[in-house]
């Protein structure tokens, strides 16, 4: 009997937090894993999987990389997450934010066209695209007001990618992406600072933790959950546009309640507010409603909000002792 050929996966944004989730389940479900990394990226993410995974260096905003890496992994699914991340940073370099996101998306998009029509396409796309939102929570049809240069970007990739679905009748899907966090995450996002500094703070080597605003929501899941939905995704036969979130949101206050009470240490005590930490355009009330991911893919996240919380502040605690 012949063996089953393994299928294939090509991931942009390998090592990053979600790359790296997503290699080792697919590594784990017996696909042969490709991934692009720039020659400077740290692989540090990728430690459990580095000998497991074929990686090809390259930078995305060249189009040669893309089709090389095409040709070389001939792959059944594309998971393209690699983008910038950090939304503030939109603001200082808008031109280098579409060009990121937008050039480079239309460029893999163009070269799956031409050279892997039948692959599967999964596009991280993001809740910045609702912006300030008309209604909460926000599903597949909310209308789109994006607030920052970055939600700009991401929504002329998601429109391109529905776009390019119908025009060309490709497996290409866009999924909008609410906050998903790990021990992965670097601590410029709030979730890693907060745990990150209640575990130092709980072992003397920091005394308080400046923050912004207490009062912002965010609809914060587990990676690796959200990487799940994305492997469902491109597995369902038809394409489409889906909103992957917890469809629960808490407050940055909500969240330093949960790391504090993880190692026994009251916020009144150590918690300051810097006003110039907040953000110039905050959205309402931005929460997702997954519905639509449920009823298609039977997928919802299985780790609740303090459970990744506390399994944050547990790492960073190993991590700092
Ligand atoms: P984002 O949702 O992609 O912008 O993820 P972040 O983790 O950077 O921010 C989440 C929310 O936390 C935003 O509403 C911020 O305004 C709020 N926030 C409050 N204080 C801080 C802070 O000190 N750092 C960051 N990054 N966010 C903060």
């Amino acid at each position: 009997m012949n063996p089953v050929a393994a299928r294939r996966a090509l991931i942009t944004g390998i090592a990053g937090q979600d790359g790296s989730y997503l290699a080792e389940q697919l590594v784990d479900g017996g696909y042969a894993v490709h991934g692009i990394v720039r020659p400077t990226t740290s692989l540090a993410n990728l430690t459990g999987v580095r000998d497991r995974i074929t990686l090809h260096e390259g930078d995305l905003a060249d189009p040669g990389t893309i089709r090389r890496a095409l040709g070389e992994s001939a792959p059944d699914e594309i998971y393209h997450l690699a983008a910038p991340t950090f939304v503030p940073d939109s603001w200082l370099a808008p031109a280098g934010t579409l060009e990121a996101i937008v050039v480079a998306s239309a460029d893999l998009l163009a070269a799956v066209r031409e050279l892997t029509p039948s692959a599967r396409v999964v596009v991280a796309g993001s809740r910045e695209i609702f912006g300030s939102p008309v209604s909460s929570p926000q599903d597949e049809s909310t209308p789109c007001h994006p607030a920052t240069p970055y939600g700009v970007a991401k929504l002329a990739v998601h429109q391109l990618v529905g776009l390019l679905r119908d025009r060309h009748d490709l497996h290409l899907s866009s999924a909008i992406l609410f906050n998903h966090e790990s021990v992965r995450r670097p601590a410029r996002f709030v979730t890693r600072k907060v745990t990150r500094a209640a575990a130092a703070i709980s072992l003397g080597l920091e005394d308080e933790l400046v923050l912004g605003d207490l009062d912002a929501v965010r609809d914060w899941s587990a990676a690796a959950d959200i990487m799940v939905g994305l492997r469902l995704m491109a597995g369902h036969d038809d394409p489409g546009d889906l909103v992957l979130a917890s469809g629960v949101g808490h407050s940055v206050g909500d969240l330093v309640a949960a790391a504090f009470a993880g190692v026994g240490l009251d916020p009144a005590v150590h918690l300051r507010v810097d006003e110039r930490l907040r953000r110039p355009a905050e959205p309402a009330a931005p929460v997702g409603d997954p519905t639509r991911a449920r009823e298609r893919l039977g997928w919802s996240v299985t780790t609740s909000f303090e459970d990744l919380i506390g399994e944050m502040v547990r790492a960073d605690l190993a991590a700092l002792r």
